[in-house]
């Protein structure tokens, strides 16, 4: 080991952490991941059991734009594109291929954990080192202190510490503590990602919990969502939603509420609906909805429940409703079942080089930097990029 390298201290052993080490140029760096786990990203593994999503192949250009805020993320995407990340992922033996909704997932056959340890292999034939039960506690004058005592004094940090879901996994956000006491200005984190509360009434949900509605829109604070979502006991749940999460919660921190609009026939327009609303050879309007407008029992339970009978027997009010069925969500899930977190340090704390305006050559990346973005791969493939992105400024210095 050449004793003229620079020291680079990553901090958290996520996604954003091992990308990072990943791209740094160890001729010159001497790199170490420190995570207080006894393993390395145990939330990358849970994202794997569900659908994993390692990125989402849709152009990057129109990528882009499903970030929140979106000139933030845009340099980095460009330098380290879904495609750089399926070639990159390729050379180290870890294929994907593109699935039906667009995402990008590991070919069948290939465990996460099987990805994981492709990452973990790549770094140590790096020399990069892995340090565990490195748990980061406090700065001391310029030094770096951990819970176990030791105190390290590299040229560079990367604060890759994750958002505040899944505590279980080790990303409890506790970390931002430690910021706030050293004078920062954080920004309370927030549940994204996640489902939404609503009262529905009990004879409602003893007939529809679980039932799903397919191939719909929904709108809210002028944003809409092509998708599905579940009816769940607490209230809806699934992609749809999710990526409305940024307007939700705006209505939810504003006005303690937010009524959404559900389309249920995103692809007809209003006169089509009431059109064959109109025209339907159908005597009876429920046989018209289930046959002319293929709407299942649940969306029919709906519409049947929310309008008084001469409503519903009104074209005209009835597929208005069809296209904008409005649901009031109370709350968002506890912040523990959030697939991700808004919140942590602000943007505004930051340089464009990642790097904390108070403290020289200290960065931070991936989920505790506030941005948000929809589940669906573009989580990872922005903690991704703004590992890769930071890895190479530095590389440069
Ligand atoms: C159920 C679920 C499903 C998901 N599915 C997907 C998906 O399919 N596609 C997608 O794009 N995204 C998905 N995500 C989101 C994605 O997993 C996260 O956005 C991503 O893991 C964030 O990466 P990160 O490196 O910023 O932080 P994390 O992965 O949260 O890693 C942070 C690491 O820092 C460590 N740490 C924290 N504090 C300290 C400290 N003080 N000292 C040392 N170490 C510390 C933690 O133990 C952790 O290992 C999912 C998330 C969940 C919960």
């Amino acid at each position: 080991m050449s004793k003229s390298r620079k020291s680079v201290a990553i901090i958290g052993g996520g996604p954003s952490a091992l990308m990072a080490a990943a791209f740094l140029d160890t001729d010159k760096f001497d790199v170490t991941v420190y995570e207080k786990n006894k393993s390395l990203g145990r939330k990358f593994l849970v994202a794997g059991k569900g659908g994993f999503n390692l990125t989402h192949s849709e152009p990057i250009e129109s990528m882009i734009g499903r970030y929140h805020p979106m000139l933030f993320l845009k340099n980095s995407l460009l330098n380290f594109s879904n495609k750089d990340l399926r070639n990159w992922f390729s050379q180290i033996g870890i294929e994907t291929y593109i699935g039906s909704s667009n995402r990008v997932y590991p070919v069948d056959g290939i465990k996460p954990i099987e990805v994981l340890t492709a990452i973990v292999d790549f770094l140590k034939e790096k020399d990069v080192h892995l340090k565990f039960g490195y748990e980061w506690s406090n700065w001391k004058n310029d030094s770096i202190v951990f819970k176990n005592r030791i105190q390290i004094d590299p040229d560079f940090t990367i604060f890759a510490l994750g958002g505040a879901s899944w505590s279980v996994t080790g990303s409890n956000g506790n970390w931002i503590e430690i910021f706030k006491l050293n004078g920062y200005d954080v920004i309370p984190f927030q549940p994204a990602n996640c489902a939404y509360e609503v009262n529905w009434s009990s004879d409602f949900i003893n007939w529809n919990e679980g039932k799903p509605l397919k191939n719909i829109s929904i709108s809210c604070y002028g944003n809409s969502q092509l998708g599905e979502v579940v009816i769940t006991q607490f209230g809806m749940e699934g992609n749809a939603i999710y990526a409305l999460s940024n307007e939700i919660q705006k209505l939810l921190d504003t006005k303690g509420e937010a009524t959404v609009l559900i389309d249920f026939k995103p692809t007809t327009e209003l006169e089509v609906v009431l059109n064959k609303l109109n025209k339907s050879r159908h005597s009876k309007i429920s046989d018209c909805l289930k046959r002319d407008l293929k709407l299942n029992n649940t969306q029919r339970g709906m519409l049947k429940t929310t309008l008084t009978r001469e409503e519903f027997l009104n074209p005209k009010v009835l597929a208005k409703r069809i296209k904008g069925f409005p649901v009031t969500l109370i709350a968002a899930a506890p912040i523990d079942e959030a697939i991700s977190t808004t919140g942590g340090i602000p943007l505004s704390a930051i340089t464009d080089n990642f790097e904390l305006k108070n403290r020289s050559n200290t960065f931070c990346i991936g989920e505790m930097l506030d941005w948000n973005a929809p589940t669906g791969g573009y989580l990872l493939q922005a903690c991704f990029s703004l590992g890769v992105d930071l890895a190479r400024k530095i590389n440069q210095l």
